[in-house]
């Protein structure tokens, strides 16, 4: 048997060459599921990352709150014990100087004890602030948690279906493969290589070629038609095939 051309003087390149070119596609849209699949699971260990760094970002800030609130009540009651220093000897105090320097004294201690009491007060705001958004974030890293879970198991029953159905396209890809004359073969696996995720064929229609709409000279396109050897398009350099006949 002369392999190569008696192969294709039976059912002619196309039809084999169409059903490689449709079963690349398949393959190539399951990967693009895949991709997607993945990319659920990616976004929610993303956004929790990012809450993850917010969290530890807040309750560090907390922590500090609380300690300047604590060294802010230290000062305070040191304020006050000074005051109350300060009140007990005005009611010794013998000469005038000295009451209106105690005045004085109590004046500026009054003024000092409500801006340590103001300062306090919108500490603790923004500590129970800060609390609040803690509580929230960790509610949040809970519930994502769960979510997580959940979409992983889901996408790895996805991501399993669709390797089945790649497992599935690639061997019937392989078996089309083998009825191509060796000719045709070396030509798609090169347009195959050079178009990547991309397509690989084109269709021969009115004398052009229908991905680039360049004209195919008239002896190229007689050849074309009867499968003689195989032609890439001049203009994107995909393999031309005939979209209707063998
Ligand atoms: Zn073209």
């Amino acid at each position: 048997m002369n392999n190569g051309l008696e192969a294709h003087s039976l059912s002619g390149p196309f039809p084999i060459l169409r059903e490689l070119g449709s079963l690349h596609r398949m393959i190539e849209e399951h990967l693009t599921k895949i991709h997607g699949h993945k990319k659920r699971v990616e976004t929610i260990q993303l956004t929790r990352q990012a809450k993850n760094v917010e969290l530890s970002e807040k309750k560090a800030l907390h922590k500090t709150r609380l300690s300047e609130i604590k060294r802010l009540e230290i000062e305070l009651a040191q304020s006050e014990e000074n005051l109350n220093r300060a009140k007990a000897h005005s009611q010794d105090a013998l000469g005038a100087r000295q009451v209106e320097s105690l005045e004085k004294e109590m004046i500026f201690l009054g003024q000092q004890i409500s801006q340590q009491e103001e300062s306090a007060l919108n500490l603790i705001s923004e500590s129970d602030t800060l609390l609040s958004e803690i509580k929230e974030l960790e509610q949040y890293l809970i519930g994502s948690e769960k979510a997580l879970k959940e979409v992983s198991l889901e996408v790895e029953d996805l991501i399993q279906a669709d390797e089945n159905e790649i497992k599935n396209l690639k061997e019937r890809f392989a078996s089309k493969l083998t009825e191509l004359a060796p000719d045709y073969k070396d030509a798609f696996l090169h347009v195959l290589k050079k178009f990547g995720k991309g397509k690989p064929l084109a269709w021969f229609e009115d004398q052009r070629c229908d991905c680039c709409r360049f004209m195919i000279d008239r002896q190229s396109g007689i050849e074309l038609a009867h499968g003689i050897h195989p032609h890439f398009c001049p203009g994107c350099g995909r393999l031309l095939v005939m979209r209707t006949n063998s």
